[in-house]
């Protein structure tokens, strides 16, 4: 068994404790009262945040960068939007996984593999792969399908979960995974559900494609990409897990065929950042030594494309450790005047490399300011700070970001170094307990507060955060305890 195959092994058993075993059955939500069947919205919310969290903490295929979170989230998201959706209901995130994928889970989780990323042409090709997945939450089809079974318990959804997980996979992993399944039970009936019915695919293809037309994608994009994997052989076709999961037959294909034709004929560009944040994900696959090389031999006709070659040189120069070509890179892609905060984001990370961290910073600040929405890059100043020895500033930076986004792991992260640098212990195990809290881990939570209140360090405003937060944070796990004997 490789240790790859392993780590997913070892998610899906994360998968099955925090979905089955008693410990944490509590937070599960009440899955009782089959005659109601199925799962309320609600309901799916929960499980996916469970399941997210697991694979946040434990998958490590899991890509946990800020560019990347922005950009599929902001592709995703103005697809949901446009399908009439609230956006902040969909979560996208990506797994470094070189099979050409994509998954939804329960409650507007959706998964793309890196793999398939970089084999959409476009960026309506992608957008199809996202507006199709979306189709299938929107329409409520894992629900649905629990439906249909009629015995909607918390076994039956943890097994579908992983067969979820498992059908997305190709290869070994995916047999690790579903070997993982059997465990758990009922794998075999899951993975029947788990193929959604032509229907069901019918549906998110059409909602794929009405998303797409209202964003202003190229709906054909759709089609192609999709023809694209139908038509793949050899070895190439085993890595299209995405068809085992979501079945394409030559009815279906006709269907999308039939509602493209309908429409007018589309250009689209495709956006600055959709072809950078490929190239990221391009230099980041395989050794660096291997990434380099391979993203230097690419040709580049197009501006976009050259622009795209420039950014892949010098992100997979920086794995490299190579400082000076990573600097003549972006230099090149500087004078292309290539507008994205991707640019921004590369080109602080080499001014950091080079250890010029109060330069980074400053092009991080300058970046935001232009690019609001990348609110990444306020965090990437803040972690400059840092490094430049400015932990006051950063310590203020985090707590007035954390009034807008008090649900950010990332910010009490920021703040729990921060007063780490200024030596304030209190606070900092104050930050690291919000942080725990936030990933539900409630003991863990507690016993940084405990620490923090016997240290006695911190002045009397801190000391009084720290009692009080203990308290509510006892109360929220009595109270989780005793639900579990209900
Ligand atoms: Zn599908």
């Amino acid at each position: 068994m490789s240790a790859q195959s392993f780590s997913r092994r070892a998610l899906a058993l994360a998968l099955i404790g925090s979905l089955i075993l008693q410990p944490v059955l509590a937070q599960l939500p009440d899955l009782g009262d089959p005659a109601r069947a199925g799962l309320s919205a609600a309901k799916e919310k929960q499980i996916g945040q469970i399941a997210m969290r697991d694979i946040r903490l434990h998958e490590p295929s899991y890509i946990d960068d800020p560019e990347v979170e922005y950009y599929m989230n902001s592709l995703g998201r103005r697809l949901a939007a446009a399908g009439g959706a609230i956006p902040e209901d969909f979560n996208f995130f990506v797994l470094r996984d070189p099979t050409l994928n994509a998954f939804a889970m329960p409650g507007g989780y959706i998964a793309v593999h890196s793999g398939l990323v970089l084999a959409a042409q476009t960026e309506s090709e992608l957008a199809g792969v996202v507006g199709h997945e979306i189709g299938h939450v929107e329409q409520h089809h894992i629900a649905r399908s629990v439906d249909q079974s009629g015995t909607a318990t918390a076994t039956v959804l943890a097994s579908l979960l992983l067969a979820i997980l498992a059908g997305s996979r190709g290869g070994s992993s995916g047999g690790a995974l579903a070997e993982a399944a059997l465990v758990g039970g009922q794998a075999a009936a899951m993975q029947r559900q788990l193929t959604f019915s032509q229907s069901f695919e019918r549906e998110a293809d059409r909602v794929g494609l009405q998303t797409m037309q209202a964003t202003g994608f190229d709906p054909q994009g759709m089609v192609s990409f999709f023809e694209r994997l139908g038509k793949a052989s050899g070895p190439e076709r085993a890595d299209t897990a995405f068809l085992r999961t979501h079945p394409l037959s030559r009815e279906r294909m006709a269907d999308m065929q039939g509602r493209v034709k309908e429409g007018p004929p589309r250009v689209v560009a495709d956006s600055n950042d959709f072809v950078l944040f490929r190239a990221k994900l391009d230099a980041e696959a395989g050794l660096p030594r291997d990434a380099l090389n391979r993203v230097k031999s690419r040709t580049a006709m197009r501006r976009q494309d050259q622009a795209a070659r420039w950014y892949a040189i010098a992100h997979a120069a920086l794995r490299d450790r190579n400082t000076v070509e990573a600097s003549k890179a972006l230099a090149q892609l500087r004078d292309m005047q290539f507008e994205s905060p991707f640019v921004e984001m590369l080109a602080a990370r080499v001014a950091s490399a080079q250890g010029k961290h109060a330069e980074a910073a400053r092009i991080c600040r300058e970046g935001w300011q232009r690019y609001p929405a990348a609110r990444y890059l306020l965090l990437a100043e803040a972690d400059e700070l840092l490094e430049d020895g400015k932990p006051q500033q950063v310590a203020v930076m985090a707590r007035d970001a954390l009034v807008d986004e008090p649900g950010n792991e990332r910010l009490y992260l920021l703040q729990a170094k921060a007063f780490a640098a200024q030596g304030k212990t209190a606070d900092q195990q104050l930050a690291q307990a919000e942080l725990f809290a936030l990933r539900d881990n409630l003991p863990a939570a507690i016993q940084q507060l405990q620490l923090a209140q016997r240290s006695g360090e911190g002045d009397h405003i801190t000391q009084a955060a720290i009692d009080s937060r203990l308290r509510e944070l006892r109360a929220r796990l009595k109270d989780q305890k005793s639900n579990k004997l209900e």
